[in-house]
């Protein structure tokens, strides 16, 4: 009952554009563009070799709507892509976590200074709600200890270094297999620093999703 009154006075909006969509937060234009950047075999592992990290997988490519959903979810409006995130990339996960045995879901940490900018953690959103769905348990034993800067406003060679010492794990994990979930994988530098405390914390297995691969 209770759901049906709620799906009568909230109408979806597009996660992209914001204006009225369909159940799953697409307009049918937004639906078709953002189609054309979904990755053909999200479950195998992407063609990348990040160090520290088991296997990397993501659903899109960086680009055109997939691109926009993102940024605006992150700066402007996370709801409608939250709210529709599972319609998209459960399918994926599911198949990630069994072909893995998944037993711990983590998300890339931001620093505790940036909740208090603009910018919203995506990928702590982003990890609960996958965990949630796939009954996975989701924990924020990785923390960002210091501040870094933005890795995309760094020439390449500084981007590594960057991230020295920036993550550090607390509590006992070992013996684990890991899903780190991230909004975005560019240089991988930021799954695989937090891969490397992962992996010094115990006898873990590292595994990355990024809803986004940039390429
Ligand atoms: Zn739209």
């Amino acid at each position: 009952m209770a759901d049906i009154l709620k799906r009568l006075f909230t109408v979806p909006k597009c996660k992209h554009c914001f204006k009225p969509a369909d159940r799953e937060n697409l307009c049918d234009s937004c639906r078709d563009m953002l189609d054309n950047c979904r990755i053909k075999n999200p479950a195998l592992p992407i063609n990348k070799k990040i160090d520290m990290v088991n296997e990397s997988y993501a659903s899109y490519k960086y680009e055109k709507r997939a691109r926009q959903v993102i940024t605006r979810a992150k700066f402007q409006n996370p709801a409608p892509f939250l709210a529709s995130l599972l319609d998209d990339i459960s399918i994926d996960i599911n198949r990630i976590l069994s072909q893995n045995n998944i037993d711990m879901v983590v998300s890339v940490p931001c620093h505790k200074s940036k909740l208090y900018r603009q910018e919203f953690d995506l990928p702590s959103e982003m990890a609960k709600r996958i965990a949630k769905h796939c009954n996975v348990p989701y924990s924020v034993c990785v923390v960002k200890v210091r501040r870094t800067d933005k890795q995309h406003s760094l020439p390449k060679e500084k981007r590594k270094a960057n991230l020295v010492n920036a993550f550090e794990v607390q509590g006992n994990v070992s013996g684990r297999n890991i899903l780190v979930i991230d909004d975005v994988i560019t240089t991988g530098y930021t799954v695989s620093a937090v891969a490397t405390e992962l992996k010094l914390a115990g006898r873990n297995r590292v595994y990355v999703w990024a809803y986004t691969l940039n390429t």
